[in-house]
């Protein structure tokens, strides 16, 4: 007689996540400036204004000037001392607000203490605000207008474009409140009709809150925070985190493990990090763009 054998049942099969593959959609989008900026007569220009020797902001900068060089940028790096005082950077920002060759500028965060960077923002020419932190742009995304967003979280929203990562009707949870990621990032998935939570350092059961998500951006600081049991079978999830473990940069969720149950997961590196980037020389792109709009005016 032919033996029966008795299935489990149900039988789940552990699809594998799809990568977000950040660093390869930047190439792309970096190769396509270049080709446009072949074309125009005149460069696009950016200046980073960096205070002090912040080791990390060294290498973000160095990554930012590598990749405008690369896409024919005209790039001014301005680096000031770590005990320069306010006036003198309102008064390079003055300049480089006039600067004619200069399209778009950012002052690389965090400052040191001494420095209130918000009086530091509010100087940069809106137009020029290649970071889109400046009140005004921040206030333009907050109304669903026509602005230049910051770039961390205008990357994100690329990616998951790019994925056809569906975002109406499902609920996001982002971990982290800062105004150049959590905030702007809370907002455009709004825009795009997600349900949001926004989740932050004094929120009281997060692992009951990510358990929900349909999609996870976790932007808080914390290596590998997210563990795979915080995690819903299928979630995508977007990891912004950036954090040193001896010399490897490592996320806010823990890779390995998390890409066994979510369905796409963006890694670290090569996520949403070169995306940033990209972001920049795009957005520096507009920035030129505007003022030319506003200069035939
Ligand atoms: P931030 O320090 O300004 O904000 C961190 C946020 O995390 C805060 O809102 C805080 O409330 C929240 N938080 C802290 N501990 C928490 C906890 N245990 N549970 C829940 N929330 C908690 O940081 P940021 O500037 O938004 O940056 C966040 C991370 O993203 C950092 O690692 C940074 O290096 C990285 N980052 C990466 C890029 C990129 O291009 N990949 C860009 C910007 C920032």
């Amino acid at each position: 007689m032919q033996k029966s054998y008795i299935l489990p049942f149900p039988i789940t099969y552990a699809m594998a996540a799809t990568i977000l593959d950040g660093k390869a959609l930047a190439r792309e989008i970096r190769d396509n400036l270049r080709k446009q900026v072949k074309s125009l007569t005149e460069k696009p220009g950016l200046a980073v204004i960096t205070v002090g020797n912040d080791p990390a902001s060294q290498l973000y900068v160095g990554g930012k000037e590598k990749a405008g060089i690369g896409a024919g940028y005209h790039f001014v790096w301005k680096k000031y001392k770590e005990d320069t005082d306010e006036i003198t950077l309102l008064s390079e920002i003055d300049k480089l607000n006039q600067d004619k060759k200069i399209h778009g500028m950012i002052v690389q965060l965090p400052l040191p203490k001494h420095l209130s960077p918000f009086l530091i923002i509010d100087a940069i020419r809106q137009e020029k605000d290649a970071d889109g932190f400046h009140p005004l742009n921040l206030a333009n995304l907050f109304l669903g207008r026509d602005a230049i967003l910051p770039a961390t979280p205008k990357g994100i929203m690329r990616i998951l474009e790019h994925y056809n990562i569906p975002l109406a009707g499902k609920h996001a949870v982002v971990i982290g409140r800062s105004n150049i990621v959590g905030k702007p990032i809370a907002f455009l998935l709004l825009q795009k009709d997600a349900t949001v939570t926004m989740c932050h350092s004094m929120t009281a059961d997060l692992a009951a809150l990510t358990r929900q998500a349909d999609i996870i951006v976790a932007a808080v600081g914390k290596a590998w925070l997210v563990k795979k049991d915080m995690v819903k079978q299928g979630a995508v999830v977007i990891d912004v985190g950036m954090n040193k473990k001896g010399d490897k940069i490592i996320g806010d969720v823990a890779y390995d493990e998390v890409k066994e149950v979510a369905s796409a997961i963006t890694p670290v590196p090569g996520g949403v990090g070169p995306m940033t980037i990209a972001m920049l020389l795009e957005n520096t792109l507009k920035c030129m763009e505007v003022q030319k709009k506003l200069s035939t005016r």
